[in-house]
């Protein structure tokens, strides 16, 4: 029997250092999702957007020995035990070629638009009534099908609907997708790192407790420190030219994303700035500077980029007074914060 994607992963991956070196800080969580998958067990994060959880799962695809695959295929099929339809077509007359681990990396998005046939293929009707159903050319695979033998990232997994939670718990059981009303098998061998963000975000569906039971469930947050946050505003961040971003702003920037998060003014905000923001804050003051004729950023240009920097990555609470004005609540926060 083929190796299981978790027992390569567990071939490669040493413990005794972090393995997950993108993700800065976030120790307990990254202890916790990476002994899930070397388990063999499919992990959903709980968390805010903008944390570094895709970053997380493509590292992880990343620490995956490469594989022989055939040539061309869309499942990545091993030379010697093809298993889909193209392959087994054409056994015998197989080439090979190698697919690194970050090349088996798969994201999806869940949705409430993502239909069955999107996730798990289709297949032709008047195709396979020419060629059979069996037949390689009446198949199209879906996104989760490609993710064979790879890490499949389903990014707000609860998004979706009903139906195709449904159709999720076969493959995740038993690695293999029935598709359609044809009694075909597709294989369908991953590790699942999927997503969801905290309950109090609108557009979501409950997840059914059975499709919860396929998962271990880690909660992630938010950088745990200011000098965690400085590392990745340094070492994110796009550099422009000769610009200078001062100390004195890169610890406003702190400032200001972490007061979106605790502290007095934690609770006017139903969504606080993620370590995106902050990112995003640091790469438009260099830039506006530039316009204003300088080169070295200063705090003033910091509080002009601020509100069209952080206004479509926060949401206001509703019980917060600013509401109706966010702009005058971001004011109001950077002033004191900077001060
Ligand atoms: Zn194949």
């Amino acid at each position: 029997m083929a190796e299981k994607v978790y027992e390569a992963l567990r071939r490669n991956t040493r413990l005794d250092t972090d393995p997950l070196t993108d993700i800065y800080g976030q120790e307990k969580a990254k202890k916790q999702i990476l002994a899930s998958v070397l388990a063999g067990h499919h992990v959903i994060i709980v968390g805010p957007p903008g944390i570094g959880k895709t970053t997380l799962a493509r590292q992880i695809a990343t620490l995956l020995p490469s594989v022989e695959a055939v040539k061309g295929c869309q499942f990545f099929c091993e030379p010697q035990s093809p298993v889909c339809p193209m392959c087994k077509s054409k056994e015998g007359s197989l080439e090979a070629e190698t697919i690194p681990g970050v090349n088996r990396f798969r994201r999806i998005q869940g949705s409430p638009d993502l239909s069955v046939e999107d996730l798990l293929g289709d297949i032709d009707p008047s195709l396979a009534f020419k060629y059979g159903p069996t037949d390689y050319r009446v198949f199209t695979p879906g996104k989760l099908l490609k993710g064979n033998r790879g890490v499949v990232f389903f990014d707000e997994i609860n998004r979706v609907p009903e139906k195709l939670q449904n159709s999720l718990l076969q493959v995740l059981e038993e690695h293999i997708a029935t598709i359609g009303s044809y009694d075909i098998d597709y294989p369908a061998e991953f590790i699942m790192i999927a997503t969801m963000n905290p309950k109090e975000h609108a557009g979501t569906e409950e997840l059914s407790d059975v499709l919860l039971d396929r998962f271990d469930m880690v909660r992630m947050t938010y950088p745990e420190s200011p000098e965690i946050e400085r590392r990745v505003i340094l070492e994110k961040s796009r550099k422009y030219g000769d610009g200078i971003v001062p100390d004195s702003v890169v610890d406003s920037i702190v400032r200001m994303v972490q007061a979106t998060r605790s502290g007095k003014w934690a609770d006017e905000f139903e969504q606080p700035a993620s370590p995106r923001a902050s990112i995003g804050l640091y790469e438009k003051v260099q830039t506006l500077t530039l316009f204003n004729g300088r080169h070295e950023a200063s705090v003033s240009d910091l509080l002009e980029c601020a509100g069209s920097v952080l206004m479509s990555r926060i949401r206001i609470s509703p019980q917060s007074q600013y509401y109706e004005n966010p702009d005058e609540l971001l004011e109001k926060v950077i002033k004191d914060v900077t001060k």
